[in-house]
């Protein structure tokens, strides 16, 4: 029954992967005999309890503890049956509020049981006032056990809830430790308070470690792709490149030209270039200056991580507009399917000179502003102006590949990401209460490129504008410029 759940919604809280330590706690309190036991045996499964002794009265007791599974929801569960609230002289409140204290110490919430059979007892209420004096801070789940036979339809639940209500905790919500019936419910109820705590938690965390460092997964190989069309330089500059830094593994004859990679080292990262062979061919054979295949380019950007686009300066000084129209098409298609940018402006030392240093300024000028026509929704790409063939701005250009590359890896703590969304929230001025986005939360679901799901109350979805404005501001408060960021949203109730 409880396995569709898992499904329906990405969870707010993945409560799988915190640490147990981390999961907070809940007693189950009730008279004897409600089923404490039961419900506790059910919620762990076939998982181990932990057995504590307590002392009390000279006489050792056990408090179970083990970790409660719900559909997606983990908690501590202490079963306090060991802790018998036993009427034996005068009140039992006396006898077990001191034994009972330093369990409920370790608690963050409750479960308080009734029997739905025998209906609401004296001693159902005195548990209830209780609680009430010794768990203030505590939230308290009321659920009314051993309703499995009991019909909805005859009347007898309804009057029990009723009676139950009157314990003031809330209408109890029926369930069945011996059945499983009403666990959906259970979940249900359990969820928002399990949800908040463990926000709560996160958030406390995150101010601890604020100066934590950026968590990349960028030990992995850079795959770099060096694209643009025919003579724009991009043979020479990989020599440049190569020649540089230590060559690994050289494209070695004999081999199919698809498993031909270069692969060097800079500074310490092993960087893999993806099917160079392929265009250094096609260059080769001069089929003019409209050859680009922007098919091969398509599948090399898929493979690639980083797309370092090679355009030719001294063509863009002499044309109107900086790129042509098959360099467009790439670098569109590089932010689409979500990889790092890198525009490589080449040829620049033929700009040089006195009298060209209008026109080094005009390219530089064309190209930045064109970037940013172009790609409006990438603010920051990075442009690098170079001479491959001097070997100038080599370092510069795998400099910004690298950049990009670890920003397209960044993993943002969800923990982290919630705090910048209160920061963001509070720091903007929203033109009143209802103009503010109704955004519960904010996690990153994948890296490579960074990819983040904001979670907006009910049905009012974030207008374009709304998700643009977080983007730029992830950008911003993240140092995530130059990257395809993406974000979607889901609907939580
Ligand atoms: P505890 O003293 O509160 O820990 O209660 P137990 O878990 O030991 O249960 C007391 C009795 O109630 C046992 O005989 C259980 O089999 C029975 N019981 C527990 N849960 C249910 C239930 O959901 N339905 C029914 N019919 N019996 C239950
Ligand atoms: P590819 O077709 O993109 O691989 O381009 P190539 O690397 O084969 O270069 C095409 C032509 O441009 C060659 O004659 C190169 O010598 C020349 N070239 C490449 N880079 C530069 C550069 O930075 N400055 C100048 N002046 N010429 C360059």
């Amino acid at each position: 029954e409880m396995e569709g759940k898992e499904n329906i919604i990405k969870p707010m809280v993945e409560f799988s992967k915190v640490d147990i330590g981390m999961l907070p706690s809940a007693i189950l309190v009730g008279r004897p005999n409600v089923g404490k036991s039961a419900l506790f045996n059910r919620l762990i499964r076939r998982r181990e309890a932990l057995v504590y002794n307590t002392l009390d009265d000279h006489v050792t007791r056990d408090i179970r503890e083990g970790v409660a599974k719900l559909g997606d929801l983990r908690f501590k569960v202490l079963d306090s049956a060991g802790l018998e609230m036993v009427a034996t002289s005068g009140s039992i409140l006396d006898r077990t509020a001191g034994m009972t204290a330093n369990v409920l110490a370790r608690s963050h919430f409750a479960i308080f049981l009734t029997d739905a059979r025998d209906g609401l007892q004296p001693l159902d209420l005195e548990v209830g006032k209780w609680l009430r004096k010794n768990a203030p801070g505590i939230r308290i789940v009321l659920v009314m056990n051993k309703s499995e036979s009991l019909d909805e339809h005859s009347g007898s639940l309804t009057g029990v809830v009723a009676e139950a209500h009157s314990l003031g905790f809330g209408d109890p919500i029926p369930i069945s430790a011996e059945t499983g019936f009403g666990m959906v419910e259970l979940y249900e109820a359990l969820r928002p308070l399990l949800e908040e705590y463990m926000i709560q938690k996160m958030e406390e965390k995150c101010h601890q470690d604020e100066n934590a460092t950026k968590d990349v997964e960028a030990k992995l190989p850079l795959q770099l792709a060096i694209v643009g069309r025919p003579n724009v330089g991009k043979s020479t500059l990989l020599n440049a490149l190569l020649q540089q830094e230590r060559v690994l593994v050289g494209p070695e004859a004999g081999l199919t030209r698809d498993s031909v990679r270069t692969q060097f080292e800079f500074q310490g990262r092993t960087i893999y270039l993806v099917d160079t062979a392929g265009w250094l061919d096609r260059t080769k054979q001069e089929r003019g200056l409209s050859s680009l295949s922007v098919m091969q380019a398509r599948k090399n950007l898929m493979r690639a991580h980083v797309v370092a686009l090679v355009l030719d300066g001294e063509e863009i000084a002499k044309a109107k507009s900086s790129m042509r129209h098959a360099e467009v098409v790439i670098a569109r298609r590089a932010v689409e399917e979500g990889r790092g940018l890198v525009v490589v402006v080449n040829k620049m030392d033929l700009l040089r000179g006195r009298q060209n240093t209008k026109l080094y300024e005009k390219v530089i000028k064309a190209v930045l502003e064109e970037i940013q026509t172009l790609l409006p929704e990438v603010t920051g790409i990075p442009v690098v102006f170079v001479s491959a063939l001097e070997g100038r701005g080599r370092t510069t250009i795998m400099k910004r590949v690298v950049e990009i590359y670890e920003k397209w890896c960044l993993r943002l703590p969800t923990a982290r990401l919630n705090c910048w969304l209160r920061k963001v929230m509070s720091r903007h001025s929203w033109k009143d209460q209802a103009a503010q986005p109704k955004i519960k939360y904010f996690t990153q679901v994948k890296a490579r490129p960074p990819t983040f799901v904001a979670f907006v109350s009910g049905s009012t979805e974030l207008a374009g504008t709304e998700i643009r404005f977080f983007a730029k501001s992830l950008k911003e408060d993240f140092n995530l410029g130059g990257i395809p960021i993406r974000i979607t949203q889901r609907c939580v109730p």
